[in-house]
């Protein structure tokens, strides 16, 4: 999941990368002189060569750094962290220490299924086990290891999950891990080149994998050279509509995104080149709850989860409101204007983690996209929703509430009934979040090619990839997927 926050944590990230790395990070081997500088070629030798800083590169740098390898890693934007920095962070895990503490039973065969079924079996079953068989062990690192901190006793249940199993990082935020997981880079001083763009992976006459062509900022070409292999995390490719139009022509200029603009699937162009297979191109998944005016995520509309329920402008329920992303996303743009509208009153705002994205709050009322009022009338008024309909939806579902079972759309979980001021609206569209599709790997992280064969040296952890989330990846697989398989191709390259 990666959920994304608000682009003002992008810009403190680019700030905060800045002064911790520098623009530039010193060359590990060839510093040019200042005179030299400015379309110089140059070249640096490393063990290892990794792809883009976000969630799956700095796991695997760092895994590669604690072997002993010589490690870079290359990032395109002038900030690390990429769609983890701005998602909620949140990752799922079975049998792990906070489902203990909260007495809820799980199980890494429950889990597995989830996923393949969120993702209508279209999954690969390999991948999917991997997944399942370390998630456990991947929360354990980024609490142990990388010093993480998750709430203790809160876990959140996205859709399609059967119980409540993704950890809450302090914040509800990728800011938590990627800060962590920065300071962890910087600790065992790995070189990490920021504004950096990887452009052509390189292989020897043998098609053995060797490099990296990259420039720089100030349009050096600079060649990192790799002894051992490059492992390549650049994250989906949300943010380019000219790929997402060829692979699945539905998500044209009608959609937004919710992506940093660098996700725009370097990796996948750059590895096909070498004649990498790719897997599942056309699944691309929409956050049903974004803002209509930016497509960005709504941390907000998160109150979905504790209760918020979803009308249209006809003032009718069309959804169940724990459904999957793919399946809310299709009943909002099959509605009338194409919009879906959360309502919820004070008592799920206060069970809800509502508080803790008011910055978020105070634009969306500046954009006009929410409404706090005193009554449910003057609410719906706001977004000129049929109020007659929308009174008799809550009068109704409070009656669902009492009785502990929605008749409508059997919701999930606890009913909670709408019946305290003030009340909210928030008007919400689906915007592009996640790209399913990507690198075919095996087990090992090694990138396939079309006859089905390891390329030699090429590794992938993480958006880039794909196979393992089938049609629809669940909310907080995402987290755990990068954490996985970024220290699982960090492993298998030294091999
Ligand atoms: P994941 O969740 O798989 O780790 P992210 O989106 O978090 O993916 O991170 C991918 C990172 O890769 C982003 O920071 C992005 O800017 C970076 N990136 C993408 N393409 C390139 C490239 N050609 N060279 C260097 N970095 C890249």
């Amino acid at each position: 999941m990666k959920r994304f926050k608000q682009i003002s944590t992008i810009i403190l990230a680019i700030v905060l990368s800045l002064s911790v790395f520098g623009c530039t990070t010193k060359p590990n081997e060839t510093v040019p002189d200042e005179a030299e500088k400015g379309n110089q070629a140059q070249e640096e030798t490393y063990d290892v060569v990794v792809i883009g800083g976000g969630g799956a590169g700095l796991s695997a740098a760092i895994e590669l750094k604690g072997a002993g390898a010589n490690v870079v890693l290359l990032e395109k934007m002038p900030f690390l962290g990429g769609n983890t920095l701005i998602s909620g962070g949140e990752l799922n895990a079975p049998e792990t220490w906070i489902q203990e503490k909260l007495g809820i039973e799980d199980s890494v065969k429950l889990y597995k299924e989830d996923t393949l079924k969120g993702g209508d079996y279209e999954g690969d079953e390999a991948l999917v086990d991997v997944l399942a068989n370390n998630a456990r062990e991947a929360i354990e690192w980024l609490r142990d290891e990388i010093n993480v901190s998750f709430k203790e006793d809160y876990l959140m249940q996205f859709g399609g999950h059967s119980v409540p199993r993704a950890a809450y990082p302090k914040g509800g935020s990728g800011d938590e891990l990627i800060g962590k997981l920065t300071s962890k880079a910087k600790e065992m001083n790995i070189p990490i080149k920021l504004e950096t763009k990887a452009e052509e992976i390189l292989a020897d006459e043998n098609g053995r994998v060797n490099g990296v062509r990259a420039v720089d900022k100030d349009g050096n070409e600079i060649t990192f050279k790799a002894n051992k292999g490059v492992i390549i995390t650049t994250g989906g490719f949300g943010s380019n509509l000219e790929m997402r139009k060829k692979y699945n022509d539905e998500y044209d200029e009608r959609y937004m995104s919710t992506d940093q603009p660098g996700t725009t699937g370097d990796g996948i162009i750059m590895a096909e080149k070498l004649g990498a297979a790719l897997v599942g191109m056309e699944n691309i998944q929409t956050y049903p709850t974004c803002s209509p005016v930016t497509g960005v995520l709504s941390y907000v509309a998160d109150t979905r989860f504790d209760g918020a329920i979803l009308v249209n402008k006809e003032g009718k329920r069309f959804v169940e409101e724990l459904d999957r992303r793919d399946v809310i996303s299709k009943a909002i743009l099959a509605q009338s204007d194409g919009m879906g509208y959360l309502v919820w009153d004070k008592t799920i705002k206060d069970g809800s983690h509502m508080g803790e994205y008011m910055d978020e709050f105070e634009q969306l009322i500046k954009q006009g996209t929410i409404v706090e009022a005193e009554t449910i009338e003057e609410a719906a008024k706001f977004f000129e929703i049929d109020v007659e309909q929308l009174r008799e939806t809550i009068v109704k579902y409070n009656d669902f509430a009492k009785n502990g079972k929605d008749e409508d759309f059997n919701r999930r979980g606890e009913l909670i009934g709408l019946t305290e001021a003030p009340y909210y609206i928030q008007k919400v569209a689906p915007s592009v979040h996640h790209t399913m599709g990507g690198l075919k790997i095996d087990t090992d992280a090694r990138v396939i090619d079309n006859e089905g064969n390891p390329i030699l040296g090429l590794f992938a952890a993480g958006e880039v990839t794909g196979g393992i989330h089938g049609t629809n990846r669940l909310g907080g697989n995402a987290i755990t997927d990068i954490v996985v398989f970024g220290r699982i191709a960090a492993e298998n390259v030294l091999k």
